[in-house]
C-alpha cells in the first residue's frame, strides 16, 4: 500500500509538471534585436548511411532551404534563431508516455517513417539520428508561435507533422509540432483565443485534426487531395472547412479555393492566431501529392488579387519554404514590428523561387 501512495504521489507530481510545462518551458526563449523570426538548426537534417533516400520525401531538405536563403544572401547565420530541441517532459504536454515510450521500437519508426530499414538499427542510433531531428524540429515550431506572438510573424523551416496525434504517429511524423504549439501558446498568452490553422498541404493534417477535435478554440481549415494518404475519415469530423481536392486539381481552381475558403474561415472564426502549415506537395510532379499546381500559383505576384486576412490576424506560423501568397499577404499585414528592409522583399521573392526545388511530402 505504501509504495502504491508514493506511486500515487509521484505520478501527480509527474502530471504538475508536465500541466506547468508551458510556463516553464526552455523552449520559449527570447531572441536578440537584431535576428529575424526564422527558425532553422543543422540539427534538422536526417543524414545517416543514405536513409534519407529511401524514402520519396527529402528528409535533407530543410538544410538546403536553408543554404538557398543563405547564398542569396536572404539570411545570414546570425540573423537566424536556432532552436532547443523539445525534451520529454514539453512532448508529454500532448503525447502520452505510451506513445513516447512506443518510440524506443525502432520497428515502430520505421512504420511511422516508412522506412522499413530503420527496424534493423538499435534503438539509440534511430533516436540520434532520426527521432532527435525531430525534436528539434518540434522545438522550433513551438518557439515560432511565441515568436509570431512577439513579432507579428515568424517561419519554422521544418516541422508541420500533421500526421501525428497526441498517440499516434505516421506519414513522416514522429511528434505533433502543431498541436504541442497551439496548446503551448493557449497556456502562455492569456489573449490568444482562437487560433485558426490554414493546412495547405496536399495530403489531410489527420493529427492536429485528432488532437483538437472537441476544442472549440482551435478552427481548422484543411485543402487536400482526397484520394491519397490518410484516408482518415474519423479525422475529418474535426475540420471546420474541408476542401477536399480531386487528383490534379489545377491552378486556377486552386487558387479560387483558397481565396473564397482562407476568407470564409477568417470571417466565421476571427483568430487570434493563424498557424500555416505549407507543403509544396501541391506543385505538379511531386509523387505523393498528385496536384498540379504550377510554381507560379504560389508566388506573391500570382496572388495580387488574393483575399487579405482582416485586422483579427496577429500572427501566423508557416513551416516551410512553399509559404506561397497567402504568407506573403500574411507578412505584408503584420510585420510592423519588425523594419521593412531590402532582406524582407527579398526573403519575400526567395520563397517563390524555392518552389522551383524538387518536392517533398508530408
Ligand atoms: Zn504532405
Amino acid at each position: 500500500m505504501g509504495g502504491c501512495t508514493k506511486k500515487q504521489k509521484m505520478d501527480t507530481l509527474e502530471e504538475e509538471i508536465v500541466q506547468n510545462r508551458p510556463l516553464t518551458t526552455p523552449l520559449y526563449f527570447d531572441i536578440k534585436e537584431t535576428q529575424w523570426p526564422i527558425i532553422y538548426s543543422t540539427e534538422y537534417n536526417i543524414g545517416f548511411m543514405g536513409l534519407e533516400k529511401l524514402h520519396p520525401f527529402d528528409a535533407g531538405k530543410w538544410g538546403k532551404v536553408f543554404e538557398f536563403l543563405k547564398e542569396g544572401k536572404m539570411i545570414r547565420d546570425d540573423t537566424t534563431v536556432r532552436p532547443l530541441e523539445a525534451q520529454q517532459e514539453d512532448l508529454l504536454v500532448v503525447h502520452s508516455k505510451k506513445y513516447l515510450n512506443s518510440l524506443k521500437w525502432s520497428v515502430v519508426v520505421a512504420g511511422i517513417t516508412e522506412v522499413p530499414p530503420v527496424a534493423l538499427l538499435p534503438n539509440f542510433i534511430v533516436q540520434r539520428k532520426v527521432l532527435r531531428p525531430f525534436r528539434y524540429q518540434t522545438g522550433g515550431t513551438i518557439l515560432a508561435a511565441k515568436l509570431a506572438m512577439e513579432r507579428g510573424w515568424a517561419i519554422n523551416i521544418g516541422g508541420g507533422f500533421h500526421h501525428c496525434s497526441a498517440d499516434h504517429g505516421g506519414g513522416f511524423c514522429a511528434y505533433a509540432d502543431i498541436t504541442l504549439a497551439i496548446k503551448f501558446l493557449l497556456t502562455r498568452f492569456k489573449n490568444v483565443k482562437r487560433a485558426l490553422i490554414v493546412d495547405l498541404d496536399a495530403h489531410q493534417g489527420n493529427g492536429h485534426e485528432r488532437d483538437f477535435e472537441e476544442d472549440d478554440r482551435v478552427y481548422i481549415l484543411d485543402m487536400f487531395n482526397r484520394g491519397i494518404y490518410p484516408h482518415d475519415g474519423y479525422a475529418k469530423r474535426a475540420i471546420n472547412r474541408k476542401v477536399e481536392l480531386q487528383f490534379y486539381t489545377d491552378d486556377a481552381e486552386y487558387l479560387q479555393l483558397v481565396r473564397r475558403h482562407v476568407q470564409g474561415a477568417l470571417n466565421e472564426f476571427e483568430p487570434n492566431f493563424i498557424l500555416y502549415n505549407a507543403g509544396t506537395d501541391i506543385l505538379e510532379g511531386d509523387p505523393l501529392g498528385c496536384l498540379s499546381i504550377s510554381p507560379k500559383i504560389i508566388s506573391c505576384d500570382a496572388a495580387e488579387d488574393a483575399p487579405l486576412p482582416d485586422e483579427s490576424v496577429e500572427a501566423s506560423v508557416p513551416r516551410s519554404t512553399s509559404d506561397g501568397s497567402l504568407w506573403s499577404r500574411l507578412k505584408r499585414r503584420n510585420c510592423s514590428t519588425v523594419p521593412r528592409s531590402q532582406t524582407q522583399e527579398n526573403i519575400e521573392t526567395c520563397v517563390d523561387e524555392t518552389n522551383d526545388a524538387p518536392a517533398s511530402s508530408t
